[in-house]
C-alpha cells in the first residue's frame, strides 16, 4: 500500500518543480516600460509570480541567473516553412528526397529555430511532414518550437502552390483539392476540409503569384471572390484562421474583403488595401527577411532559375518600403520571416529590418509576442510573461532598446518551464 501511494505521488512531486529566474531587465509584454531587477517564478510550466527584486530561493528551488540579461516572452514567428530551406538545388529536391529525408532534415531546422528563441511558429505550408513534426515535438520525440501548421497551402491550377508547377508534361499532373488545388467554391470547401482531416491548425492560400514559383508573374490575382469567400467560411466552420500569401494588390484586396486573417508579404500593397485592412482588422505579416534574402541571392548567377530573377529583384526590394507605409498608416503588424526562404535560425534578423525601417525596438518585439499570440488565438497563454501564462521565456545579452542586434544572440530558452538552452555563447552567426 505504501509503495502504491509513493508511486502515485511521485509524478506529482516530479512535476511541481519551481524555478526562480533572476532577471536584470524584464519585458513582460504588458508593461510599456522595461522592468529591472525582477524575479520570475515558474511552477509546473507556467508563470506563477512576477516579483520585484531578486527573491531568495529555498532549498527545493532552482535559480537561473539572468541578472546581466534582458528577459522576454518566448518569440513567435508566424511564417516559416520547417520542411525546406532555399538553395540552388531546392528545385530538384522534390524528385530526390523521400518524406523521411524531409522530416529528418527538418528536425535540424526545428532545433535551430528554438535555439534562436522562437518557442512557437506557424508553418505556412509544406507537404504534410510539418503535421508529423508538430506531433513529434508535442510528444517530446523531437526538440523544436510549438508548431501551428497549415499542412499544405491551397492554390488554384497553375498558382503559386500548385505542386505540379514547373514540371515537364510527362511529370505534370492535374492536382485537385486533396493536393491543395481548387477551381470553384465547392473544391475550396473540399480542400479546406481535407486540410482539417489531415491535421492542419490553420489554412494558407496563395492569393497571388509568388516570387519563387517557376512562373513568370508574381502579382496577378489567382482566386475569384467566390472561391475566397468559400475558403474563409469553410475554415471558420472548423475553427481555423486563414493566411493569404499576396504580392499583387488586386488579389490582396479580394482576400481582405473575404475576411482573411493575415496578409503575408503584401509587397505591392497600396493605400486602399491598407485602409481595407484597418477596416477589416486584418493583420500584416511582412516577411522582410525573405525580401532581403531573395533580392540578394538573385544577383548570384544560377542561384535561381532565370524566370525567378526579375521577380526576386523587384518584389524583394519593394517590401521594406511597403512595410514602413503600412506601419505608419496604423495597419496591425505581426511578426513573420518566411524562414525556409531565408535560413532557419536567423529569424531574429526580422527585428533588425523592422527597426531599420523606423519601428521602435519594443514595438518590433511586440509584433512577435502579444500580437502574434493574438493571431493564433493564444493571447491568454502565449506572448506575455504574466501570471498563468505558459513559461516560454528567452534572454538576450544587453538591451535591445539600445542595440536590436542582441535579439540575434539569444542565450537562454525555456519552453513550457523546461530549459532548452542556457549557454553563454550567442546564437549570432
Ligand atoms: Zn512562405
Amino acid at each position: 500500500m505504501k509503495l502504491l501511494i509513493a508511486c502515485l505521488l511521485l509524478p506529482l512531486f516530479a512535476f511541481a518543480q519551481t524555478t526562480y529566474l533572476h532577471c536584470g531587465r524584464l519585458i513582460t509584454g504588458t508593461d510599456e516600460e522595461v522592468l529591472t531587477e525582477h524575479t520570475l517564478v515558474v511552477t509546473d510550466g507556467r508563470i506563477a509570480m512576477v516579483e520585484a527584486g531578486y527573491l531568495e530561493p529555498t532549498d527545493s528551488v532552482a535559480v537561473i541567473d539572468l541578472r546581466a540579461h534582458t528577459v522576454l516572452p518566448g518569440l513567435i514567428d508566424l511564417h516559416v516553412h520547417v520542411e525546406s530551406q532555399s538553395s540552388p538545388t531546392a528545385y530538384s529536391e522534390r524528385f530526390t528526397m523521400d518524406p523521411a529525408d524531409v522530416a529528418l532534415r527538418a528536425t535540424a531546422y526545428c532545433r535551430k529555430t528554438l535555439e534562436a528563441g522562437f518557442t512557437t511558429v506557424r508553418d505556412l505550408g509544406g507537404s504534410g511532414v510539418n503535421v508529423s513534426l508538430r506531433d513529434a515535438i508535442n510528444r517530446g520525440h523531437v526538440v523544436g518550437p510549438r508548431i501551428f501548421t497549415a499542412e499544405k497551402a491551397i492554390a488554384t491550377t497553375g498558382g503559386h502552390a500548385d505542386p505540379s508547377n514547373g514540371r515537364n508534361r510527362e511529370l505534370s499532373f492535374d492536382a485537385g483539392p486533396e493536393a491543395g488545388v481548387i477551381n470553384g467554391p465547392e473544391e475550396a470547401y473540399k480542400a479546406v476540409r481535407t486540410r482539417y482531416k489531415n491535421g492542419a491548425d490553420c489554412i494558407k492560400i496563395t492569393a497571388t503569384g509568388g516570387v519563387l514559383s517557376v512562373a513568370k508573374d508574381g502579382s496577378g490575382p489567382q482566386f475569384t471572390d467566390a472561391e475566397l469567400e468559400a475558403i474563409v467560411a469553410a475554415a471558420k466552420d472548423y475553427g481555423m484562421h486563414t493566411a493569404a500569401h499576396a504580392h499583387g494588390v488586386e488579389g490582396m484586396k479580394r482576400a481582405i474583403r473575404a475576411g482573411i486573417t493575415t496578409i503575408e508579404h503584401g509587397s505591392l500593397m497600396d493605400e486602399e488595401a491598407m485602409a481595407l485592412m484597418i477596416e477589416h482588422g486584418t493583420y500584416y505579416v511582412p516577411t522582410l527577411s525573405a525580401g532581403k534574402f531573395v533580392a540578394e541571392k538573385a544577383k548570384i548567377p544560377g542561384y535561381f532559375p532565370p524566370v525567378i530573377v526579375p521577380k526576386a529583384l523587384s518584389i524583394g526590394a519593394a517590401l521594406q518600403a511597403t512595410f514602413k507605409q503600412a506601419y505608419d498608416r496604423g495597419v496591425k503588424i505581426a511578426f513573420g520571416t518566411d524562414s525556409g526562404v531565408s535560413p532557419h535560425g536567423d529569424n531574429a534578423g526580422e527585428f533588425v529590418y523592422m527597426v531599420e525601417a523606423g519601428v521602435p525596438p519594443l514595438e518590433a518585439i511586440r509584433t512577435a509576442t502579444v500580437t502574434a499570440a493574438e493571431v493564433l488565438g493564444m493571447e491568454a497563454e502565449l506572448g506575455q510573461l504574466s501570471v498563468g501564462f505558459l513559461a516560454d521565456v528567452v534572454a538576450v545579452p544587453g538591451d535591445p532598446r539600445e542595440d536590436i542586434g542582441v535579439m540575434r544572440e539569444v542565450m537562454f530558452v525555456m519552453k513550457e518551464g523546461v530549459v532548452m538552452k542556457n549557454s553563454p555563447t550567442s546564437s549570432r552567426k
